[in-house]
């Protein structure tokens, strides 16, 4: 009781971090020969939340949790832990096909990152498709049936309370990864310390419940506009509760802007593209380019079908897609990883997420390692050919 209340609140605040569960098959309710069979990450929270799902809804199903370092789907999509290896591995040691008749295998949406469609139907015997984006959308595409999803299943809405949790999580790893010279600075600076804590807490939650509403386009202006509003309201409470020390004054407003730009230019890192902000900023070019070569296009739908952002729109006379929604791309490199015609050009693909928490666990290395140069980890290399 106690261990899950602790889980509970670590997952409000670390979820970023990954937390293992054992890699395996579980059944969902009471799964026969013909229930659907669903594979997710070994991300503890992400398990539970399937498992509670489908329960709920009173879906039996068999689930594959997949060895992915114990990160979470999109995380791990992004960062090379969650391949065709993978599935392969956890579909070769769970023993599924003798409890099933059939090959249907349905993954996540989110991990079109990092799973090849076309490599895993060619390594396996199953007839792998990818499902919603959202999970609390699973029981709906489950009961109709289809083999492919809804439109509005595919696309990732991040409501207020979806916001909050991100603030939350962005406020705990950027206050972890800055405690050290934080700690370092106040020796000489007093009250630096926390006064730096709860600033990076409150302004990535509000940068990132409030990132719609904010002025600006990349993270770094919407961050500065709040700082801006943030460092005016300290002026205005420092003549309310005396006379304030023009130093400190001086100081603390500059800091507070600091602060907030920092948290705002940091944000969009939490996505499998650090640095998008970055070049964005100082080169002043467009980072997020995807591009269709009409060509190439064979019209096989994947690229529209793995995007959770809504970029390409169908052209029913040419039988091909093109690009609509530039703007909208997140740079997951689904589309990238599953066109089956190498047709979609890009200019930010890398193969690995580089955010700085997938830096802490795979080395600072990753950062600038190439998709060609993934490898699986030895548990899934041990159970692969
Ligand atoms: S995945 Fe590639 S080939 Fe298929 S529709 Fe998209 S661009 Fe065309
Ligand atoms: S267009 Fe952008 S958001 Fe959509 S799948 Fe490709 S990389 Fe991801």
């Amino acid at each position: 009781m106690m261990w899950n209340l602790l889980k509970d609140i670590w997952f409000l605040f670390g979820r970023l971090f990954p937390f293992p569960t054992k890699p395996g098959l579980r059944r969902v309710g009471n799964p026969g020969r013909s229930s659907p069979v669903l594979v997710t990450a070994n991300f503890e929270l992400t398990v539970r939340t399937v498992m509670e799902t489908l329960e709920r809804d009173g879906i039996d199903a068999w689930l594959l949790v997949a060895p992915t370092k114990g990160v979470n789907v999109w995380c791990a999509g992004g960062a090379g832990d969650f391949t065709a290896d993978t599935v392969v591995s956890i579909l070769k040691t769970s023993g599924i096909e003798n409890l099933v008749d059939h090959r249907r295998l349905i993954l996540p949406q989110l991990s079109a990152s990092g799973v090849n469609i076309w490599s895993l139907k060619e390594r396996t015997e199953w007839k792998p498709r990818f499902g919603p984006a959202h999970v609390k959308d699973l029981s709906a595409y489950l009961r109709n049936g289809k083999s492919r999803t809804e439109r509005e299943h595919r696309h990732l809405k991040f409501n207020l309370k979806d916001r909050f949790v991100m603030g939350t999580n962005l406020g705990f790893n950027v206050a972890l990864l800055l405690i050290l010279p934080l700690l370092l600075a106040s020796v000489w600076l007093p009250g630096l310390l926390w006064g730096t804590l709860a600033l990076l807490f409150v302004f990535s939650v509000l940068c990132s419940v409030l990132a719609f509403w904010l002025p600006g386009k990349p993270g770094v202006q919407k961050g500065l506009s709040l700082g801006i509003l943030g460092a005016a309201v300290f002026v205005v409470f420092t003549e309310v509760t005396g006379p304030p020390d023009p130093w400190h004054l001086i100081g603390w407003t500059g800091w507070i802007m600091v602060i907030s730009a920092f948290v705002g230019y940091d944000m969009p890192s939490w996505s499998p593209l650090w640095r998008q902000d970055a070049t964005e900023l100082i080169l002043g070019v467009k980072n997020t380019h995807v591009e269709i070569l009409p060509e190439k296009c064979i019209g096989c739908h994947l690229c529209d079908i793995v995007c959770p952002a809504d970029l390409f729109a169908y052209d029913s006379a040419a039988k091909k897609y093109a690009v609509v929604n530039l703007d909208a791309c997140q740079a997951c490199g689904a589309c990238i990883e599953n066109c089956p015609t190498e047709a979609i050009v890009n200019n930010f693909r890398s193969g690995v997420c580089s955010c700085p928490t997938c830096a802490v666990i795979n080395g600072v290395g990753a950062l600038t390692r190439k998709g060609s140069e993934r490898k699986p980890s030895e548990e899934v290399a041990a159970t692969v050919p």
